[in-house]
């Protein structure tokens, strides 16, 4: 009986992450194919895990949370994307969801802070952790952009697109990543890893539960021409209180996490 029920419930929950997402262009992407328990096991023994690291909150006030909602304002406020250039190659390009559009799909807005900081948040942190990294000695060549506004047709390794989810009903998503075809693959698989094990999740069932392969394009991605991979991460579920704060609380090791994923994953 109980077995029937939490199916039923799970269920629940796939149809409505169906329904609920059409508040983003990047959750119009319905079908998806998701991952076997074999693949994610498989995942799991990615020599990237080692370098993962869970944060660990112990104790925090909401002035803790505020104080990671005011970096997410000033992140936003003076994150340095450029138009990118199209003579270089980047190891990777890091896109700020909705970022900064004020009309049409501006992203989800949470308690504390809207997508656009969230994702500014992790983005800049990401972008600057990257600086410190090297990659066959030398600097991991990183370029931040916004949703829309950069030079069309510029080529890297690796096309990462950071987002937060937004449901109608409360609590009702988890984190998610998402990826195009085979070929993104091993680069995406140490991204999930890293959002997985910075959030403290069950990293195999999290692979199972919450990768999937999207069949429909992202709107962004035929806009770069990437050589290694490319993906999407819904960070979080920005309309759920508690995963708000859990976000911007973790978000300086997120970043961590996937610098750490993107340098595996250029070898
Ligand atoms: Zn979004």
């Amino acid at each position: 009986m109980l077995i029937r029920v939490s199916l039923a419930f799970f269920l629940m929950i796939q149809v409505h992450a169906a329904t609920a997402s059409p508040l983003e262009e990047e959750s119009e992407q319905l079908q998806t194919e998701r991952l076997s328990s074999s693949e994610a096991r498989e995942a799991l023994n990615l020599p990237v895990v080692s370098e993962l690291r869970t944060a660990t909150v112990l104790s925090f006030s909401d002035s803790d949370v505020q104080f990671w909602a005011n970096r997410a304002k000033a992140a936003h406020s003076a994150a340095p994307v450029e138009q990118g250039d199209l003579a270089k190659t980047y190891d990777i390009i890091i896109q700020l969801g909705h970022y900064p559009r004020k009309q049409g799909r501006t992203g989800g807005q949470g308690k504390f802070v809207n997508e656009q900081q969230m994702a500014a948040l992790v983005g800049v942190g990401l972008y600057r952790k990257l600086q410190e990294l090297k990659f066959q000695g030398k600097t991991i060549s990183t370029l931040l952009v916004s949703a829309d506004d950069y030079t069309k047709g510029l080529k890297s390794k690796i096309f990462l697109s950071l987002h937060t989810d937004a449901s109608v009903t409360p609590c009702s998503l988890g984190p998610s990543v998402g990826y195009q075809g085979d070929k993104d693959e091993k680069g995406m698989h140490g991204i999930a890893l890293a959002l997985a094990i910075t959030l403290g999740k069950d990293a195999e069932r999290f692979m199972r539960d919450s990768y999937t392969r999207a069949l429909q394009e992202y709107y962004a991605y035929r806009r770069f021409n990437v050589s290694l991979f490319k993906g999407v991460l819904e960070m979080s579920e920005l309309t759920c209180p508690d995963d708000e704060k859990n976000l911007l609380l973790k978000a300086s090791q997120l970043s961590t996490n996937i610098a750490y994923a993107v340098q595996w994953a250029l070898r």
